[in-house]
């Protein structure tokens, strides 16, 4: 809902809300956009209300999908043995252009950060414990970001699937430490997702 300020002041005030997205840059981008054909302006318009609107969590994977399913959840030719679990919808996309892996996933949607208040309720894995006991899987790669927390939510993860008689691995070790998946190359995803280890 519009704040009691200006529209120019609203359009600045939501662009500042966005990651990478200082007060600076959201000042210029909103004069970009009122000097922009207007048509251009009302396309942005259309694909945010677009995405808001047609984008949901898949019923399966929680990866993001415009179906029930995801593409990769509703394709034959993966394998479902092999759930590789990851903190966001983009690690999927990092590791889908990789092409080295023929399994499904399972996004979680966040990783554990007890300072943020950010705990296990708040991920996905009360779906991924379900959805385990429903299918069994022969292997589940825990492939959460190579940083504190992430390390910290693969470890918790793997513990809660310890009954499930699924072999847990975790990425090899080579991508960056303290980055995310999402700025590897395919080459070293590959290359992790290859050289993944018992957990
Ligand atoms: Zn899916």
């Amino acid at each position: 809902m519009q704040p009691t300020g200006s529209s120019i002041a609203w359009l600045m005030e939501e662009l500042g809300k966005l990651p990478g997205i200082g007060p600076k840059s959201a000042e210029r981008i909103t004069h970009y956009l009122l000097n922009t054909d207007v048509k251009n302006v009302l396309a942005l318009a259309d694909a945010l209300r677009d995405v808001a609107q047609n984008v949901r969590r898949c019923r399966q994977c929680c990866n993001l999908t415009e179906g029930e399913l995801c593409d990769i959840c509703s394709d034959p030719k993966r394998d479902p043995n092999i759930i590789c679990v990851v903190e966001q919808a983009r690690d999927v996309a990092s590791l889908e252009r990789a092409s080295a892996y023929r399994g499904l996933y399972h996004v979680l949607h966040g990783r554990l950060a007890p300072l943020e208040g950010v705990g296990p309720d708040k991920l996905t894995i009360d779906a991924l414990l379900q959805r385990i006991n429903q299918h069994s899987v022969k292997e589940i790669i825990m492939a959460t970001n190579p940083t504190l927390e992430g390390d910290g939510t693969a470890l918790y993860v793997s513990n809660l699937l310890a009954g499930t008689g699924a072999n847990i691995t975790r990425l090899a070790r080579g991508l960056p430490s303290g980055s995310g998946l999402e700025f590897a190359n395919a080459q070293m995803l590959a290359d992790a997702l290859e050289g993944r280890r018992a957990f």
